[in-house]
């Protein structure tokens, strides 16, 4: 190994859904806390080169990061946790290792050998886990292997995992997390999906050196020694991961059980100071102890799968706390939204959210959810899709461009309000080719934005293809929508709020993306608080 970074690989077994993500999250933030640099890498087990073309229902939602990757929504949760940003190396699947074995193959890099899986797919992943080492930012590299272990496809990521164990022995750890599930009718919490997982393991050579068990109730000493035993791990290095209430409980619970101290000795790495949490304790704090409440509304086509929204949600959350709030979410279906029913379903709300999203679908309901919330002064925030609806009804309810439209879902409409960007114009690749990743904006003086963030230049993150028109912008400047944030180098416009409104603001970009428990998002944070002032005002 080209340095002294150690790595910690989180694998999953018995099922999927444990909690991998936060798992790898809560020991990395208790690593941080001790004094640690800590990444983390989630590596994925399908073909596709990135999410970015996934449908959220699949997928959940799609994270994007500041050097414009598209990746996997564990990343979010790792940026949220550590306040970290990540890039493009902390997400690999396994259409990106083929992508670059195939591109050597083609370049003669193999010249005269046969490519196979092993080792020239493993020694790429291998690769790949090493890169985020390689430059010394990190001490400790925490790996989440998707899927559940006998998955077929994640068999080349076990592989090189067996691999790195062997060949750097002291400095590479495997956490496997796994269920303990309960039985009701024998009222016994059983241990044996977790020896098969192990066995399952240990087929592929691979011995976990620490336990983690999700489990509903308490793992008694007798359970834990039988585990340990049956596995072969000391009885500290067997974890209770006991159903949270909320993922934010997570790294308290996990430091109660030690997880991170018996990684640092597995690790033979010092112990250090024992990690305080103070301000992830006062926030899990406020969290659980809201002096106000108020109830937003989000509007979007996946409301189904609420995955699809995961950091819309997480900074509410975010924003909730800092206003000492209990924030409630209603979600509602943009497609289940009309002009007859749109009083009844929005009438309750201190707050309107209309999200991102693509297509056709739902579009008449996002846009009937901005009517409403510019109508009657209720606090608005439309993200991408969302902002672009804003312009759209302003557009047709306002300046009566009749049937005003995106040329996303209308070509040919008299009024292109929102149109595609002249460098989207020659794009034939559907993936990664969108405007993806942080760029600077300029906030207009006076704003609400620029109140809200308290600076004039700020960089957010992006992910989309067409944008406000500006062949329109003095008409609407005109008649009270402002442009009051600028992309200073293109003059693109990234944010539209209305000037006889008390809390109404598009904005191009995601600010979702940026907001961690750390630092919860300034623009959330204001929405949530005009939401407060509105529920005063009108039924306080
Ligand atoms: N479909 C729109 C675009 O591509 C908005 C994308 C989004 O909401 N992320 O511009």
């Amino acid at each position: 190994m080209s340095n002294s970074t150690k790595y910690v690989f989180v694998t999953g077994g018995v099922t999927s859904s444990l909690g991998k993500g936060i798992l790898s999250a809560s020991l990395a933030k208790l690593l941080q806390a001790r004094g640690y640099t800590a990444t983390i890498q989630k590596l994925d087990p399908y073909i596709n080169v990135d999410p970015g073309t996934l449908n959220p229902y699949e997928h959940g939602e799609c994270f994007v990061t500041d050097d414009g990757t598209e990746t996997d929504l564990d990343l979010g949760h790792y940026e949220r946790f550590l306040d970290v940003p990540t890039s493009q190396a902390n997400n690999v699947t396994t259409g990106k290792i083929y992508q670059s074995v195939i591109e050597k193959e083609r370049k003669g890099e193999f010249l005269g050998k046969t490519v196979q899986v092993i080792p020239h797919i493993t020694d790429e992943i291998k690769h790949r886990i090493q890169l985020l080492g390689k430059n010394g930012d990190f001490d400790i590299v925490i790996t989440e292997i998707g899927g559940t272990i006998g998955d077929i496809e994640s068999l080349p990521y076990v592989e090189a995992v067996r691999q790195m164990m062997w060949e750097f022995e002291n400095d590479c750890i495997v956490v496997h997390l796994t269920l303990v599930p309960y039985l009701s009718a024998a009222g016994e919490l059983k241990t044996k999906p977790t020896q098969h997982s192990v066995k399952q393991l240990l087929e592929f050579g691979v011995q976990p050196n620490i336990l983690c068990c999700r489990t509903e109730h308490e793992l008694d000493l007798k359970l834990r020694r039988k585990i340990a035993k049956f596995c072969n791990v000391s009885m500290n290095a067997v974890i209770e991961a006991k159903d949270a209430e909320s993922i934010y409980d997570v790294p308290i619970l996990m430091q109660e059980e030690e997880l991170d101290k018996v990684v640092l000795e597995k690790l033979h790495l010092p112990i250090k100071s024992s990690p305080s949490l103070t301000k992830w304790k006062a926030f899990t704090k406020k969290l659980k102890n809201p002096v106000m409440e108020t109830t937003v509304g989000l509007i979007g086509k996946y409301v189904e799968l609420k995955d699809s929204y995961k950091s819309i949600s997480e900074a509410i959350i975010h924003a909730g706390v800092s206003n000492n709030s209990k924030v409630n979410v209603k979600w509602i279906h943009s497609e289940k939204l009309t002009e007859n029913n749109v009083h009844n379903e929005l009438k309750d709300l201190n707050g309107i959210l209309v999200a991102p999203g693509f297509g056709s679908r739902g579009i008449p309901g996002k846009i009937c959810a901005v009517t409403y919330a510019r109508e009657n002064n209720i606090p608005f925030l439309g993200i991408c899709l969302g902002m672009q609806c804003a312009v759209i009804e302003f557009a047709r309810n306002v300046l009566k461009f009749e049937d005003a439209h995106t040329t996303e879902i209308s070509e040919y409409t008299e009024y292109p309000v929102i149109s595609l960007m002249e460098e989207q114009k020659k794009v034939s690749n559907f993936g990664g080719t969108m405007r993806l990743g942080a760029y600077s904006c300029e906030l207009k003086a006076k704003s609400l934005v620029s109140k809200a963030y308290n600076t004039e230049l700020i960089k957010e993150r992006h992910r989309h293809r067409y944008e406000f028109n500006n062949q329109f912008l003095k008409d609407f400047e005109k008649n009270g929508m402002i442009p009051s944030g600028k992309n200073p180098k293109t003059g693109l416009v990234e944010i539209i709020e209305l000037k006889n409104h008390p809390w109404f603001i598009g904005t191009q970009f995601h600010p979702e993306y940026k907001s961690t428990v750390i630092n919860p998002h300034p623009l959330f944070v204001a929405f949530i608080d005009a939401s407060l002032k509105y529920k005063e005002k009108n039924n306080g």
